[in-house]
Order: C-alpha cells, then structure tokens, then sequence
C-alpha cells in the first residue's frame, strides 16, 4: 500500500467575534487550519485585508501553540 502524500490535515476552529452592540450577538467565525498552517477566517476583516492575518487567527495561533501563522 503506497502511502497518500498529498492527504492534508485540514481542520476547522471556531473563535468568537466581539459581541455586536446592536444585536447582542456574539458573532463565530470559522478559522481554516491546514497542515498545521493557519490559512484562512470566515470575519469580515479578512476581505479587505486578505494578506495579513486577523485577530481571530492570532488568538488561535497564541492559543495551540503548535501552528504555523
Ligand atoms: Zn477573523
């Protein structure tokens, strides 16, 4: 049996928004980590600055500690 090489650990992580002053809702964002490598967030911040990571990213790369930002 040949190993699969190109099979990647992906996993989802969600973190909390800050609470909207309007609705009182506590928003969740979607945090996409591959192959130990922080790739993406569903917040809108990540729109406009598609490059640099947000916040939520952040907190979870400080909170594993075993992640590739
Ligand atoms: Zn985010």
């Amino acid at each position: 049996m040949k190993p699969n090489l190109t099979e990647t650990k992906k996993y989802i992580y969600w973190e909390l928004g800050t609470r909207n002053k309007k609705t009182g809702k506590l928003p969740k964002y979607k945090v996409t980590v591959k192959d130990y490598k922080i790739l993406d967030c569903s917040c809108p911040a990540r729109d406009f600055r598609r490059y640099s990571p947000c916040k939520h990213m952040k907190r979870l790369y400080d909170k594993m500690g075993h992640l590739e930002l």
